[in-house]
């Protein structure tokens, strides 16, 4: 089914632990990713259901599997936990795709390894549901994230705060390499093994940097950018990934692990969702300076092949984390620009922006809806756009504003308008679309789910069918917090 070449676990074995999952009583397959599988070469036998459940869910091992646990470490809210390691999930092994691009086939939730500390190496059906819905939206709306190919019932039970139908993910990533991967090295001393995995990346991830003056300098200069831009389109969607911890952050630049992430529903800057973020480290705002904290901690693994003088090496560390800065701030508003129509630049863009924000905060305007109801206002509909705020004035305003900007570049208004609705999502995985799905899942239905993944494929479309997704929530509907559901 799988054409494996398992690139990672050639790697020296302190990288990783050998483990088989451990087959489950009733794997059944609940939802298969017939277009991704086409893009990764990998055929499905759906003449023999049972045997594809058994593969997805790691009751069987399919030939040229090489199944391992990977190591790694990490901070958790600003913790230093020198172990972790796939506790719950194991990578069967990598297979390179249509593009020729080497992706990794990982099965979450596929039993204990030797890094499972008290876990019970399994994974809840909602969570699994949660991580397919909202990894394949960030996909459709053009964010670098894993992909989901498959997800299996066990037809066990995980004991969590309640009983909860067990389910193993297929996940599919560039790599699962993390900051915390290179922390796990480093904080063995291992510098041996930190240049190797360097070098692994470097192949993998960023050929075109084996041929810079420094490679390794280059390799943590290109991290940062991948990481920069990914957050300035978090911030442009509106996403909260809600646990950025070093461990959860890919030095492919993909979005990983979306346990309590959620959307912004009204806009604001400090939102959090997630019920373990008690302090509100990863609030929407603090994503940014989140990611550039997490670089300094790769910088710090990186140190000793950045320069031999050690003072140099800080220095140079230093200017890739001011690089980091800079990056952000010009991904941003190169994002935001975008959302309210500009295909030019002008001093004052940033103040324009801020101007909205500052309404929407404001007026409680909801984010997806308020920046979609623009191109309605190019047109000259401002009415649906106004709505969107409890108190219109300032976004009446605003519109004045915006209007006088727009002059100076005389883009056609069908122009602006078409512009406007490719770059602002009619449709996003809304929480309370999420949790309707899942717990309708959690009782056998699993329409709801289907349903929302449909709605999501076309995010950037108005489909008369799916007007129910783009509505924020009613009172009674809004999700306040969300759980790691481990
Ligand atoms: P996460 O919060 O999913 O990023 O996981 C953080 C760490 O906890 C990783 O090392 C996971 O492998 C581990 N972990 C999470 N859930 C479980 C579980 N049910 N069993 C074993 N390990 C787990
Ligand atoms: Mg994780």
């Amino acid at each position: 089914m799988f054409q494996f070449d398992n690139s990672y676990a050639r790697l020296p074995d302190r990288f990783f632990a050998s483990v088989y999952p451990e087959p489950v009583e009733g794997p059944k397959l609940l939802k298969f990713n017939g277009s991704l599988a086409q893009e990764l070469g990998v055929e499905a036998d759906f003449s023999d259901p049972g045997r594809l459940a058994a593969i997805l869910a790691g009751n069987v091992v399919p030939p040229g599997a090489m199944p391992i646990a990977m190591a790694y470490a990490g901070h958790q809210f600003g913790n230093f936990v020198p172990q972790l390691g796939d506790g719950r999930a194991i990578l069967l092994g990598e297979v390179v795709d249509r593009n020729g691009k080497r992706r990794d086939i990982q099965l979450k939730g596929a039993g204990p390894t030797p890094y499972s500390r008290r876990g019970d190496g399994r994974a809840a059906l909602g969570p699994v549901l949660r991580e397919y819905i909202v990894s394949e939206a960030m996909n459709a709306l053009g964010v670098p994230a894993t992909r989901a190919l498959a997800a299996v019932a066990t037809g066990e039970q995980v004991y969590r705060e309640t009983v909860e139908q067990g389910a193993v993910f297929v996940r599919v990533a560039a790599s699962h390499v993390r900051i915390g991967t290179f922390q796990f090295l480093a904080a063995r001393g291992d510098n041996e093994g930190i240049k190797l995995l360097a070098d692994y990346v470097i192949e993998r991830h960023y050929p075109e940097l084996k041929i810079a003056e420094n490679p390794y300098l280059a390799l943590l200069q290109g991290v940062a950018a991948r990481q920069a831009d990914l957050i300035a389109r978090w911030l442009g969607i509106g996403f909260i990934h809600g646990v950025m911890n070093t461990d959860n952050m890919t030095i492919s630049g993909e979005t990983i692990d979306f346990g309590p992430c959620a959307f912004l529903d009204e806009y604001d800057p400090m939102k959090v969702f997630s019920s373990i973020d008690q302090g509100g480290r990863y609030a929407y705002r603090n994503q940014p300076g989140i990611g550039q904290w997490n670089i300094a901690r790769l910088a710090e693994c990186l140190l000793p092949l950045l320069d031999a003088d050690e003072e140099k090496a800080v220095e140079a560390a230093n200017a890739v984390l001011k690089a980091f800065g800079e990056r952000f701030q010009k991904e941003w508003i190169g994002v935001f620009r975008a959302k309210i129509g500009l295909a030019t630049e002008a001093d004052g863009d940033g103040d324009l922006i801020q101007a909205l924000l500052a309404a929407m905060h404001e007026g409680q305007a909801d984010f997806t809806l308020a920046f979609r109801r623009l191109a309605d206002a190019a047109e000259g509909g401002q009415e649906a756009f106004l709505d969107c705020f409890a108190d219109p004035d300032k976004a009446q305003a605003w519109l004045a504003d915006w209007r006088e900007r727009l002059t100076t570049e005389a883009r056609p208004f069908g122009e602006l308008a078409a512009a406007l609705r490719a770059v602002n999502p009619a449709v996003i995985p809304r929480n309370h679309k999420v949790q309707e799905a899942l717990s309708a899942a959690n009782y056998g239905d699993f329409s709801f789910f289907e349903r929302l993944l449909e709605a999501l494929e076309k995010p950037f479309e108005e489909r008369p069918e799916f007007v129910g997704y783009m509505q924020p929530p009613k009172p009674e509907e809004r999700v306040t917090q969300t759980f790691c559901g481990t």
